[in-house]
């Protein structure tokens, strides 16, 4: 006998899928792409996991995914013969909502400002499959994992609560069936049971999909009158990286970048390549327009697929793409790398290595020409960027320079940011070293009594408050140019201290003896009394900060 479990959604994952059924949300479309694209990612979690499970390259031979449409009972179903889901997975990712990043997008859905679409925050923070609930009043969900025996039927209405029955399914894969809703053009709900819909739907939202979407059409019959029912491919599975640029639109770009980065914001910026020689391979990268709330999380996602001639050979692959570059999203195409690559060989390969050089190479050269080009987009990516890019200045990948020439820097010349060639061309000529100061802020560091001498000398100071400027700031070079701490290192006093001056130094080394070094006249200072200077090879303050904060 078949028992039927009632089950309640998770609080958050309830407060989501009311947000989906009183829906703010306009385009209601849009619940095919994301039903199609969750179709598409588990054919590639069941691929991926044939390459190294021989018991699971039977099952993965022939994956597609097929609509039913059903127009008498106004039932749509979406099917895919990928990983499935056992018990405890559907409770795990359906009935409750395991990204991290949940309660935040319920926090910021909150704070939402008017003008502001909750759209807006749909997809980079996975909440695709309620969507479901917008064109449907009930939803079932048939699916067996791969190489498991039983099957399993989730179903709700959407109410807060759920059922789960053990149901036999003879394929591995999931279908998802939505009861749909009456039409109602005037709110965005179309008949989805049409196939002209369904088609325009795939067409404009899911085309690049690398598996065939299949549904029955109706087909002119060839003598008599009539139609016929025929199956056809929706899409056309081309993948765009392979396409020369002016031969895939604009929305075509867009589409597929939510797909591979799931977030619904266009990104900043497109990078489309081919490399030959060294490493022969195609590429398609983003540069999102905002950062993604996991970004300096340990295990953050980054975004980079690679594939191997046209095959998917690893999500999320950190083994082409510096640490430095994390937030690109977007495939990379290897002519060169071989099938059966695998996770370990990756890491010492040295057509990888290639491939991440390669990569490289092509952000920041796009990165350049943003910041000749555009200052104000280039601005964009800086505040959402520039930390993480700057992280690169401390890992010694021969692209130190290039990426110096990419950054952007708070100065005492003024409130807008600086690059280092524009300092440079500020530079007095008889200036010799780039100056700087760390601290915790920008604001703090502007009035800092260290830089008085140098303002009145007018030379510029750079201004530099991220932790990890600290860090490759040390030794730095610029060209020509090295970096000089403006709160280190003795600066001569002009002239003789006088008698009384030093009495009175005596006096101030004598007290202070058990927490400083020395005492020495300056002149580096013009209205301040007294500042604390570090020696030439002593830890900068801020740095001595950061050591404490990590109990050093
Ligand atoms: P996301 O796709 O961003 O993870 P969704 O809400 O679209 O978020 O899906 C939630 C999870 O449910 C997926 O991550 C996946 O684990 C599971 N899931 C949804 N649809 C399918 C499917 N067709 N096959 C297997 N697992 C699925
Ligand atoms: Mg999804």
């Amino acid at each position: 006998s078949v028992v039927k479990e009632t089950y309640s959604f998770e609080t958050e994952a309830k407060q989501i899928l009311d947000m989906m059924i009183y829906s703010v949300y306009s385009n209601k479309d849009v619940f095919l792409r994301e039903l199609i694209s969750n179709a598409s990612d588990a054919l590639d979690k069941l691929h991926l996991q044939s390459l190294t499970d021989p018991d699971l390259a039977e099952v993965a031979g022939d994956p597609f995914i097929r609509i039913v449409r059903d127009q008498q009972d106004r039932n749509l179903s979406i099917s895919d013969n990928g990983i499935g889901m056992t018990k405890d997975e559907i409770i795990a990712y359906i009935g409750t909502i395991a990204k991290s990043g949940t309660r935040e997008f319920l926090e910021r859905l909150k704070e939402r400002r008017e003008g502001d679409p909750a759209e807006m925050l749909i997809g980079q923070f996975g909440v695709g499959f309620y969507s479901a609930f917008m064109v449907a009043d009930r939803v079932t969900l048939l699916t067996r994992k791969a190489g498991e025996e039983k099957g399993w039927r989730w179903e709700s209405s959407g109410d807060g609560t759920y059922t789960l029955e053990e149901a036999d399914r003879p394929t591995c894969g999931t279908t998802v069936t939505l009861k749909l809703k009456e039409a109602d053009p005037e709110n965005g709900l179309k008949d989805y049971t049409s196939q002209w819909v369904i088609q325009d739907i795939v067409r404009s939202y899911s085309d690049f999909v690398s598996y065939p979407i299949k549904m029955q059409v109706e087909k002119p019959k060839a003598e008599e009158s009539g139609t016929v029912l025929e199956d056809q491919t929706l899409n056309s599975m081309k993948a765009l990286w392979m396409k020369p640029e002016d031969q895939v639109s604009e929305e075509e770009y867009r589409q597929f970048y939510r797909h591979v980065a799931h977030d619904w914001k266009d990104p900043l910026e497109r990078i489309v390549f081919t490399t030959e020689g060294m490493s022969q391979m195609h590429g398609l990268l983003f540069i999102p327009s905002q950062a993604p709330y996991d970004l300096f999380m340990r295990d953050g996602t980054s975004g980079v697929n690679l594939y191997v001639k046209r095959i998917l050979i690893m999500e999320d692959c950190k083994d082409i793409v510096p640490s430095y570059l994390r937030f690109i999203r977007g495939v990379v195409d290897s002519e060169d790398l071989s099938l059966n690559v695998s996770r370990e060989i990756l890491q010492q390969d040295r057509q990888v290595r290639a491939i991440k050089k390669g990569v490289t190479r092509k952000v920041l050269q796009s990165l350049k020409k943003i910041l000749s080009d555009d200052r104000d987009r280039y601005l964009t990516f800086w505040r959402e960027f520039g930390t993480v890019l700057k992280e690169g200045l401390a890992q010694d990948d021969g692209n130190g320079d290039a990426i110096k020439k990419l950054c952007l820097f708070s100065s005492t010349a003024g409130q807008d940011l600086t690059t280092l060639e524009e300092y440079i061309s500020r530079m007095k000529a008889d200036q010799e070293d780039i100056h700087y100061i760390t601290g915790p802020s920008v604001e703090i560091l502007r009035n800092s009594p260290h830089l008085e001498a140098l303002l009145e000398a007018g030379e510029e100071v750079l201004l530099l408050a991220d932790p990890v400027d600290e860090i490759w700031v040390q030794g730095a070079r610029f060209g020509e140019k090295s970096f000089k701490s403006a709160s280190q290192g003795a600066s001569e006093p002009k002239e003789e201290p006088e008698e009384d001056g030093t009495s009175l130094l005596s006096f101030i080394k004598e007290t202070l003896k058990d927490t400083v070094k020395d005492v020495k006249i300056s002149s580096r200072l013009k209205s301040s009394p007294a500042c604390i200077v570090g020696d030439e090879d002593d830890m900068t303050p801020q740095m001595e900060r950061i050591m404490k904060a990590m109990g050093k």
